[in-house]
């Protein structure tokens, strides 16, 4: 069975900067492809960080990983460095590849969506699902692409709405 792997401890560090669960209105999808698991992602920007977005902090919340595993690399209180102005308002959800070139397996996409319904149910509302690059001032990069068009974000973002609308 998948289990969300907790690993903030280990990955959370007092320079991270702090939001309210007030703050978050979405949910937002990438592609990451510096490492396979939280830790790894997390070591290389503590590494390569500083060169790439300026911070040695985690950008994102989740890794989902090749197999699925969802883990949890910071606290939803923690504002991460993934997508600029979005980045308090917006959960970052990192998933193992490059959807650019390949498509998520089954058990990565299952994941993405147990996971945005889990959020929903944490903070007791609906939450927006979107993918980095679909929106404004996410990123200095103009040419990227992120999640990749390979990533079916248009009926995971179905399936976590009506998820949420279930009564239980
Ligand atoms: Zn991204």
């Amino acid at each position: 069975m998948r289990a969300l792997r907790d690993l903030t401890a280990q990955i959370t560090r007092d320079y991270d900067r702090k939001r309210s669960l007030d703050d978050i209105s979405t949910i937002m999808a990438h592609r990451i492809g510096v490492g396979e698991s939280a830790l790894q992602v997390a070591e290389w920007f503590r590494e390569h960080g500083p060169d790439w977005i300026g911070t040695r902090s985690m950008p994102y919340t989740f890794i989902i990983t090749r197999l699925g595993l969802i883990e949890q690399a910071l606290p939803l209180t923690v504002k991460s460095p993934h997508a600029r102005k979005w980045n308090r308002s917006a959960v970052g959800i990192g998933v193992v590849g490059d959807f650019r070139e390949t498509e998520p397996s089954n058990a990565q996409t299952a994941s993405f969506i147990v996971l945005c319904a889990r959020l929903q149910d944490r903070l007791g509302r609906q939450l927006t699902v979107i993918g980095h690059t679909d929106v404004k001032d996410s990123t200095r990069d103009p040419s990227k692409v992120c999640p990749g068009r390979l990533f079916p974000l248009s009926s995971l973002r179905e399936v976590s709405y009506s998820m949420g609308q279930i009564i239980c």
